[in-house]
């Protein structure tokens, strides 16, 4: 064969014709052993039962998640894994967990109430009772505008249950959203080069018309100033319990957290669903008076302070060395038992490496499981454990150069699509090849990053120190419309034969790491994106991180 030019090759790159060759070989026999043992010996609905309906919620700090730490230790042992161990980190705030809550209308109806707590808020000492009343905040205030707001407010909130805000008026749903990506779009994104050719399609989508006009001189407040000032103003003038609108459709209750950790610098808070919200909202309107009762029973746990990441191998054998990782998350938000955020993503890796052991594999090199703790609080535990572990690529310890790739799941119960691997275009090009065979399971295809910003999820803490850090990319089912970080996150919501075969894939991708010749390759230096500057300022902030 003739050599192309190098212009003729970039413009077939560029049109999606050729895609870059890595020729790996594949272990047939390994991979219908796999499948084997996956489909035919699953232990994955029992491990998603045992982290959600007997641990769960596993707040980080709370001792639900010890708990579920060690009692994976223990099921991994049994599956034959070696070295289990916590590793412990600082995450330098008490535990918390909320162990009672009702909340009633006792006037001028009697009704149960369906709400959450906030983490890390007080409960109320015994059942209290007082009348509710609104708030209408001011919308985006400059600090000028919330301190006159507060000003005229302060003597109406003492000892009344009080309603931040106005209602949100959530509409119904005509087009609900997608189930499952069709194949062509998930092409699209992880392997361009397989694209069907197809009719013509509709141009460039403009942007969706966002004008949102900024006054040159207003300095408005960020929302979660806003809502600290609030939370210290409520507490200063004795109001007894804030609520705050869930603001989703069909009950669905999204409780954070209390960005500041401390129980003691804010009164109890819940998050009501919005018809609740509504309908007292409403009865204020109609000029009712309304009583509502709160019972909520919080707990702190100093010794939650200290945060433990659950570790288990598989020994490799000549180049034990060095390791292939696989993870996700083990913590959960607490207004459910975190089904698909994300017992689902330990389960699948637990799994994927019980069947790694059970067919009796001798990996090259150490295949190592890690299930994470304090990921909703900032992806804190898998950064942790980088820092410690490898470094980073500009301050590398010696464990740098034995890495050779971390495959993390956190994007719900849906079987997996593609990867996209932190790294040059020769690492997705043997990801892609190593799932090929795997295509009927409804994985087509890898791609990259070169993003080093932590953010979504635990693998991004290996992108930031420039490891390769790989995550699985999803069917939707219904993580963002129904189940991520809600309260309803449980077993239910588990989607058995997607799981099936993600720790099918997972099993296979990982086996294929631990054993090629090379270690997946990393950017090389003169290519390595520039590591992320530290935000600007670290203040109070405890964003609902990650997927
Ligand atoms: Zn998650």
């Amino acid at each position: 064969m003739r050599k192309l030019s190098s212009v003729l090759i970039a413009i077939l790159l560029v049109a999606g014709l050729v895609s870059i060759q890595a020729q790996e070989r594949i272990a047939q026999d390994i991979h219908w052993k796999i499948r084997q043992e996956g489909t035919s010996n699953s232990q994955i609905m029992r491990t998603v039962h045992v982290l959600t309906d007997v641990y769960g919620p596993r707040l980080t700090g709370s001792p639900n998640l010890k708990a579920a730490g060690e009692w994976a230790l223990q099921q991994m042992a049994a599956w034959g894994l070696q070295n289990g161990h916590l590793e412990p980190w600082d995450f330098g705030h008490p535990g918390w967990r909320n162990e009672r809550l009702s909340a009633h209308i006792v006037s001028p109806v009697q009704d149960a109430l369906v709400t959450e707590a906030l983490a890390w808020t007080p409960g109320t000492n015994g059942p209290v009772r007082a009348a509710a009343i609104q708030l209408t905040l001011p919308q985006r205030p400059t600090q000028d505008d919330l301190t006159a707001y507060f000003e005229q407010t302060k003597d109406a909130v003492k000892d009344r249950m009080v309603l931040a805000g106005p209602p949100q008026q959530v509409l119904v749903t005509f087009n609900p959203p997608a189930l499952r990506r069709d194949d062509r779009d998930v092409l699209t994104q992880f392997d361009p080069a397989a694209v069907p050719p197809a009719a013509p399609a509709g141009g460039p989508q403009g942007p969706q018309g966002q004008n949102q006009q900024q006054g040159p001189q207003r300095r408005v407040l960020t929302a979660n100033q806003a809502d600290d000032q609030l939370n210290q103003f409520l507490l200063a003038n004795g109001a007894r319990v804030r609520i705050n609108d869930a603001g989703r459709d069909h009950g669905q209750i999204r409780a954070f957290s209390n960005r500041n950790y401390d129980v003691t610098k804010i009164v109890p808070t819940v998050v009501m669903r919005n018809e609740d919200y509504g309908r007292i909202w409403r009865l204020l309107d109609g000029g009712r008076a309304v009583e509502l009762e709160f019972d909520i029973v919080n707990h702190t746990y100093p010794e939650g302070r200290t945060n433990y990441n659950t570790i288990a191998e598989i020994p490799g054998s000549d180049k034990a060395d060095e390791v292939v990782m696989l993870g996700g998350h083990l913590d959960s938000w607490h207004a459910a038992t975190g089904a698909t955020d994300n017992a689902i993503g330990c389960a699948v890796m637990m799994e994927a490496a019980r069947i790694l052991s059970a067919i009796g594999v001798k990996p090259r090199r150490t295949i190592r499981v890690a299930l994470w703790s304090g990921e909703e609080q900032g992806v804190l535990g898998s950064q942790a454990y980088v820092r410690e572990h490898f470094g980073t690529f500009e301050d590398a310890k010696p464990e740098f150069a034995k890495f050779a790739g971390y495959f993390n799941i956190d994007n719900g119960t849906g079987r997996p699509r593609g990867m996209t691997v932190f790294g040059p275009p020769a690492a997705a090009a043997i990801l892609r090849e190593a799932i090929a065979p795997l295509k009927d399971l409804g994985v087509l295809g890898a791609t990259t990053t070169r993003s080093r910003q932590r953010a979504n999820s635990d693998h991004t803490s290996f992108n930031w120190a420039g490891l390769p850090g790989i995550t699985v990319g999803q069917d939707p089912i219904q993580y963002q419309s129904y189940t991520w970080h809600t309260n309803l996150d449980t077993y239910e919501r588990i989607v058995e034969e997607d799981v099936v075969k993600s720790a099918i894939v997972v099993a296979a991708a990982v086996y294929h790491l631990a054993m090629r010749d090379e270690a997946l390759p990393l950017f090389p230096k003169d290519q390595m994106p520039q590591a992320p500057r530290p935000p600007q300022n670290q203040g109070n902030q405890a964003p609902p991180a990650g997927p």
